[in-house]
């Protein structure tokens, strides 16, 4: 059967036939492309055509697909113990792992996703302060949490309205949004509002809505004006949590956050998440404290040696300062090709984290954003998508590199996005 047979089935059988948004290829046109087996950098499609995949099921997989050694610790658990919804000890050696390697992690909870880690972080700080409010930035996604689906009616700062029908109003009435990287607004929604303000939370390497590195001055600020006001700093490290660097963005940048949440890497490609902290506020969480969260399923055992695996892999070879080299290079060699040939599409990239935008200089926020990126994207996808390369079908989703993915392939990648360069320019969208 083919892509577009079982899309027409899946069509009849879940909305817009897909389990995640993101999957679909509304924004670029086309039926997805269905895959069956999937090895290091590689996605096999089920017309048997291998596809070099640079989406890596949106960020855990840094060791590329089915890598040997974690494949190794699941097959064993498959063989020991599923799932028990009791204590076992797999879990306390990935909790322990976590926190001898990120300080001001005394403590955390596995959870089964991001969201949940995201959901369940915001309780504990509305617990901790008594207060409801949350800010949170124009741009930065934290899963789908009824309250921060949530952006700025028409770039306001400091006002809400919610970005998906069925959140109640009251709901996102709790949620601030403010703009990326403008720090006056930032503290004027503090000052407006901080005796109502429970925690602000954002990304440090905001990655959902393109790749918009933020300038270290304005992260240090963030934390320092919400500190002043005895607001809680939530760091929501799901995709850059030991992507971005051993230990995140908060040990790299040196910024301490009262709260984190992690996911994606943490479970080397199973569902888990966790949100962790100082223990005066993880104390808060049931059975110690008066905060309820729970999960049948968290911490499963297969989760929890994969992620255990992959993050012990990860640091034997320090993969963080491979990622650096190579995508420093890779950029290089990009970006230099596109101005000799007088092309806008720059590279950005963030170790193993990219993204290709018409922007010259360090993108920040939103509305540095070329109006026209999304409807060049669906040239740039579909062209190399038809060269067997496969990126998030969207313009605003980052693209993800792995361990699996080597010089020699990534020189094969240079040539395949400057062909899609070159159709993206005879396009003249
Ligand atoms: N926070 C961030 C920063 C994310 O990137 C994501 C997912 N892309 C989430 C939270 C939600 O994670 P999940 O999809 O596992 O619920």
């Amino acid at each position: 059967m083919l892509s577009k047979e079982y899309f027409e089935r899946c069509l009849k059988v879940t909305p817009g036939g897909v389990h995640s948004p993101v999957r679909a290829f509304n924004s670029v046109g086309g039926t997805p492309v269905f895959f069956k087996e999937a090895k290091g950098a590689y996605l096999t499609s089920v017309e048997n055509e291998k596809y070099l995949d640079f989406c890596q099921s949106f960020g855990p997989l840094i060791l590329g697909h089915r890598d040997e050694e974690v494949q190794a610790e699941v097959m064993r658990m498959i063989d020991t113990i599923w799932t028990s919804g009791t204590c076992e000890a797999y879990s306390l050696e990935l909790a322990e792992w976590i926190t001898e390697h990120v300080f001001f992690v005394e403590k955390l909870r596995f959870v089964s996703s991001g969201t949940e880690a995201v959901m369940s972080a915001l309780r504990v700080a509305r617990a901790a302060t008594g207060r409801d409010k949350i800010v949170k930035f124009e741009g930065c996604y934290h899963g789908h949490v009824d309250s921060l689906l949530v952006k700025s009616g028409s770039g306001l700062a400091g006002t809400s309205a919610a970005s998906s029908a069925g959140v109640a109003k009251s709901t996102a009435e709790q949620t601030l949004v403010t703009p990326l990287g403008d720090l006056e607004a930032y503290i004027k929604v503090l000052d407006e509002q901080k005796e109502e303000i429970a925690a602000v939370i954002l990304e440090p390497l905001p990655a959902n809505f393109g790749l918009l590195e933020q300038d270290e001055d304005f992260l240090k600020s963030v934390v320092e004006e919400a500190r002043k006001r005895d607001i809680l700093i939530i760091f929501d490290e799901v995709i850059s949590g030991f992507r971005s660097a051993l230990g995140g963005m908060a040990l790299k940048l040196g910024l301490t956050p009262d709260l984190v949440t992690y996911g994606k890497v943490i479970g080397g490609g199973f569902p888990v998440g966790c949100y962790g902290g100082k223990k005066e506020f993880m104390d808060l969480v049931a059975p110690k404290g008066p905060v309820y969260q729970a999960g049948t399923l968290s911490a499963n055992p297969v989760g929890m040696v994969a992620g255990l695996t992959t993050l012990k892999k990860a640091k034997r070879e320090n993969i963080w300062d491979k990622f650096q080299s190579m995508t420093d290079g890779f950029k290089a060699d990009f970006n230099t090709w596109s101005v000799d040939q007088g092309y806008d599409m720059r590279l950005k990239t963030y170790g193993s984290l990219f993204w290709f935008v018409e922007h010259e200089g360090p993108i920040r926020s939103v509305d540095q954003i070329s109006a026209k990126h999304g409807e060049r994207f669906k040239h740039f996808f579909k062209s190399l998508l038809d060269q067997k390369l496969y990126l998030a079908p969207n313009g605003f989703e980052v693209g993800f590199l792995g361990n699996a993915h080597t010089p020699e392939i990534m020189q094969e990648a240079l040539e395949k996005f400057k062909n899609a360069t070159v159709a993206v320019n005879q396009s003249k969208s």
